[in-house]
């Protein structure tokens, strides 16, 4: 178990550094972790959430760590999930730093719009047009791994229902 961390730590690092290859492994959609793994690390940050620590999509923002940017514009930012669960998989983030979306205020409206309609238009662009889904987590049950707001964009193959 330990050393399939050290294994995966690894690997994210050196996908980090060389986002073509990020690029290769999100578009092969060999997870990085099961999905138990997911709800382990979900669990885990909600530990940590209201922590100051600036959150991985915070790198990502500043440019600090290197992702697979797909779309940006002044207000928000489009880039391939490092640990895809479909062929397409991006997720569409704000800038400012707004950490879940049950923190949301009515002031975001605007905002939130935006991303919903860049989610939209990027889909578009990665040739979604058989349809695809939009995934907000929120929390512990939610499973959120990542406390900073972003839409899950999935598509390329057949939805089930209901989700996990
Ligand atoms: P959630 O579990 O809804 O909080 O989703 C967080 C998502 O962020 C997961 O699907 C992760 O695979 C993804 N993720 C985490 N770090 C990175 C990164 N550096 N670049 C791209 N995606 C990431």
């Amino acid at each position: 178990m330990y050393l399939r961390h050290i294994l995966r730590a690894q690997l994210v690092a050196t996908l980090s550094a060389h986002p073509s290859r990020l690029h290769r492994v999100c578009r092969a959609e060999r997870p990085l972790c099961t999905k138990s793994d997911q709800v382990r690390l979900a669990h885990e940050a909600s530990k940590k959430y209201g922590s100051p620590a600036p959150t991985i999509f915070n790198k990502v923002i500043d440019k600090s760590i290197a992702a697979d940017v797909i779309y940006e514009d002044e207000k928000c930012l489009a880039f391939r999930d490092i640990n895809p669960q479909a062929p397409i998989h991006f997720l569409v983030i704000p800038k400012v730093p707004i950490p879940r979306m049950s923190e949301v205020k009515d002031d975001d409206a605007e905002l939130l719009g935006h991303l919903l309609v860049v989610a939209k238009n990027v889909a578009k662009q990665e040739s979604l047009h058989k349809g695809y889904r939009l995934v907000i987590n929120d929390g512990k049950h939610g499973a959120q791994s990542v406390y900073h707001l972003h839409i899950h964009v999935l598509g390329g193959r057949q939805m089930t229902w209901p989700p996990g």
